[in-house]
């Protein structure tokens, strides 16, 4: 199994996501913080957007969390967009995402204004960032794994730039501010990441016996009902579905009301399955990207 030599701690690749933002500041000013924890590797910090920190906004021109795509780092004129040039800038230092990157895991500290918890997101079956990620859920209470797996190539993440990463998204934030239990709770499991990849480079975290973990994984995203042919949204998040990340949701369940106060249900899939878990449910940022909630699938599995 490969060692983790090189690490990559991110926060603010979206501006008003505060709470990465203040523990890479803060690691920054006090080194003392981090840099015990994995000697065996180089762990560097970054503040991905600083424009968009400065404007406590989630991103200036574009979403820049949106933005790393091989087609969009490829293009051959220098963007316009700041955020384009800033990711072909993170992809000059970080990567360059495919086989010959120099980072060999990144962590993204997102929040989310939706109940999430401490969500960790990953988009690969990377055996260390699935071992060190199930060992987390079993520390903290409130820890759940997201699999969302995309084609690392295409994906727009900037975890992808390295070879493999963690999302970790909290919440529930409103964006553009702080939490101090939030910043307790996310400063600990990121130092505990960096922990156990310590623990992998000694060949120990491999030997641990494997433990049952709930894994969602992506089905689809969900809009909000629209009139055919655009205009604006019809419904909102029903109140009996609101903050009930993870749980399930099966068809008939109600799903969203509308302004006249009816209620829609969920009619299942089709494809004929009746059950998902829903996550991101409500999440403010998904407004822009007509994105209600993100419809996952649970099952139990063995990492
Ligand atoms: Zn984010």
């Amino acid at each position: 199994m490969s060692l983790i030599n090189t690490i990559v701690v991110a926060g603010g690749t979206h501006g008003n996501e505060r709470t990465g933002v203040r523990i890479v500041q803060k690691w920054m000013e006090h080194p003392e913080c981090y840099n015990t924890l994995c000697t065996s590797a180089k762990v560097d910090l970054v503040l991905s957007n600083p424009e968009a920190m400065r404007l406590n906004r989630r991103y200036r021109d574009h979403d820049l969390n949106r933005a790393f795509s091989q087609t969009c780092l490829d293009v051959a004129v220098e963007p316009q967009q700041y955020e384009f040039r800033r990711a072909r800038e993170l992809n000059r230092i970080y990567g360059p995402k495919g086989p010959d990157t120099r980072t060999d895991l990144l962590l993204d500290i997102h929040n989310t204004g939706a109940n999430m918890g401490l969500c960790l997101i990953l988009s690969t079956r990377d055996p260390f960032t699935m071992k060190a990620s199930a060992v987390l859920t079993q520390e903290f209470k409130n820890a759940w794994i997201y699999y969302q797996p995309e084609e690392r190539c295409e994906s727009p993440y900037f975890g992808t730039v390295a070879r493999a990463d963690v999302c970790i998204e909290i919440g529930p934030q409103p964006h553009g501010t702080l939490n101090a239990a939030i910043f307790e709770e996310s400063e600990k499991l990121v130092k505990r990441y960096l922990e156990l990849a310590e623990e992998w480079n000694r060949g120990e975290l491999q030997k641990r016996p494997a433990v049952k973990v709930e894994v969602y994984t992506q089905l689809r995203d969900m809009g909000y009902p629209k009139p055919q042919g655009g205009g604006p949204i019809q419904a909102m998040i029903h109140p009996d579905l609101l903050g009930r990340d993870y749980c399930e949701l099966k068809k008939g369940d109600k799903l969203f009301r509308t302004f006249d106060g009816a209620d829609i249900l969920y009619e299942g899939e089709a494809d004929g399955r009746e059950s998902v878990w829903p996550i991101f449910i409500n999440e403010p940022a998904y407004y822009e990207k007509d994105i209600a909630m993100s419809l996952t699938v649970k099952s139990v599995e063995e990492w």
